[in-house]
């Protein structure tokens, strides 16, 4: 899986760099600790094997773009990933800079490393997996559900992070209420 390693590139909108010097900074480093997370030859290795399973043949993906800046869905929800198919292009957001600075205040830096390492970990297993399941979002979910939970116990490190940072991937709207409230507090 040499070449999905190489296929990933960190890549900025310029429009979105009238952002202020500190998000830039921030964003920047979120998008290359992303890159250096996401081509670990551990990850890579379990990829490989995913893509093996299921079928789906690697040249199907052209490139993994790591966006700097998030993007914010119209509903005000942060996006983690999207797949265009037919080009084979997978592009990885990052999560908004006010979230992880709560986080950051309510579970340390740790935990938002785990936190950011394991939702680009998530986003792109869900992104491949559309490359197959297409527009069968329910069937991508819970196989990504899955197979992150494969990849989750077979690390030799665990921490004590582990299943809260499991649900607020996968249930992201429980802890954006929890964080807020913790904050208003
Ligand atoms: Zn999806």
């Amino acid at each position: 899986m040499q070449s999905l390693s190489n296929k990933m590139k960190i890549t900025v909108h310029p429009e979105k760099l009238e952002s202020s010097q500190k998000q830039v900074v921030f964003y920047m480093k979120y998008a290359s600790f992303v890159l250096r997370t996401l081509r670990r030859p551990s990850f890579q290795k379990f990829l490989s094997w995913m893509l093996r399973k299921e079928n789906i043949e690697e040249h199907m993906v052209r490139d993994v773009q790591i966006r700097v800046f998030p993007f914010q869905r119209k509903n005000g929800n942060g996006l983690a990933g999207h797949c265009n198919t037919n080009r084979g292009r997978i592009q990885i957001y990052p999560k908004a800079l006010k979230f992880c600075q709560n986080l950051m205040q309510e579970g340390g830096k740790d935990k938002f490393i785990s936190y950011a390492g394991s939702r680009a970990r998530a986003a792109l297993i869900h992104e491949l997996l559309h490359m197959k399941y297409a527009n069968d979002e329910e069937k991508v979910r819970e196989l990504t559900r899955e197979y992150f939970a494969v990849f989750a116990q077979n690390r030799p490190v665990q921490n004590s992070h582990v299943s809260s940072i499991y649900n607020m991937i996968f249930k992201p709207e429980a802890t954006e209420s929890a964080l807020k409230t913790s904050q208003e507090k």
